[in-house]
């Protein structure tokens, strides 16, 4: 009676792993959000013939009761989509909230989701992501939503269509400013390509006609600067020049955290005081 979420390949067929075909091939039946486009898959792995039930995006609402109960009835099944993983911008999510609410085991076959192979190789640094998926169509929406992502330290994910994506970085960068960014396009297949630029350079790059899938990743907000506390500064410019520093130095050595040019009147005023 489980239900298996089942991860597919997002291009290359080779990332399907070796568990979810054992699972497919055992399962009693495999739900689809498109038939004929899983039943494809499972040709070419040589498991066909399986018994395929829809559970296509638009209608996955009014799908999900006959499934739960076939799931109750004691059939194990496999839950897969068009391309990568379930429940990641792709029908899944309401057939496990339900299966869950039923008491039906729920167990995860990971592998590629466009996403996740998208920051594995963004290089940027800041240890978290926010997934994002599509922005809405709808500007105030999409105004909205990317008035929340503004302050957010983490790197911004979004799933975009091609025919969209030189807008839809021209929003990004408006709205969030000309941070560093990444295009993963075709990701796994022939044409894969990672571009890297800022927001306006990658919307200068994706200006003209742009085919396959792609993937935009966003730096998040940039730290802060501290606020300064003008107590602290001193003293520390007044231990280091009581240490025998010039104030150039001084102000070298502190820029990182402080106008440099602050620093050096403020060390060259302590050191006339001094004397
Ligand atoms: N469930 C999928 C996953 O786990 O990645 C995502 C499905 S969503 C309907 C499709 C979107 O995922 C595409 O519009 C694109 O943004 C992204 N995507 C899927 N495959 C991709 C690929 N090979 N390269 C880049 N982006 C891809």
């Amino acid at each position: 009676m489980p239900l298996y979420v089942v991860a597919t390949p997002i291009g290359n067929l080779g990332d399907l792993t070796a568990r979810a075909r054992e699972v497919l091939a055992a399962c009693d039946g495999v739900v689809a959000e498109d038939t004929r486009h899983s039943g494809k898959l499972l040709e070419h792995l040589g498991i066909g013939g399986k018994p395929f039930t829809a559970l296509p995006a638009f209608d996955e609402a009014a799908r999900v009761e006959p499934i739960v109960r076939r799931l109750l009835e004691g059939a194990s099944l496999a839950l897969v989509t068009d391309a990568g993983t379930p429940g990641i911008s792709d029908p899944g999510a309401l057939l496990v909230r339900r299966a869950v609410e039923d008491g039906v085991p729920v167990i995860p076959v990971p592998g590629a989701s466009a996403a996740v192979a998208a920051v594995s190789v963004s290089g940027f640094v800041e240890g978290r992501f926010h997934f994002a998926g599509f922005l809405p169509r709808k500007v105030s929406h999409r105004d909205e939503m990317l008035a929340e992502l503004l302050p957010l330290r983490a790197q911004l994910v979004f799933y975009e269509a091609p025919q969209r994506l030189h807008e839809t970085l021209l929003s990004l960068q408006a709205a969030l400013g000309d941070r560093p960014a990444l295009v993963a396009r075709e990701l796994t297949k022939l044409h894969e390509e990672l571009a890297r630029g800022t927001l306006s350079e990658l919307a200068r790059h994706f200006a003209g006609e742009v085919r396959g899938e792609v993937v935009i990743v966003v730096t998040g907000a940039r730290e802060e600067a501290q606020p300064q506390d003008p107590a602290a500064l001193e003293a520390e410019v007044r231990a280091r020049l009581a240490r025998g520093e010039r104030p150039k130095d001084i102000a070298e050595a502190l820029s990182g955290d402080h106008p440099k040019r602050a620093v050096y009147q403020l060390a060259l005023k302590l050191k006339a005081n001094q004397s």
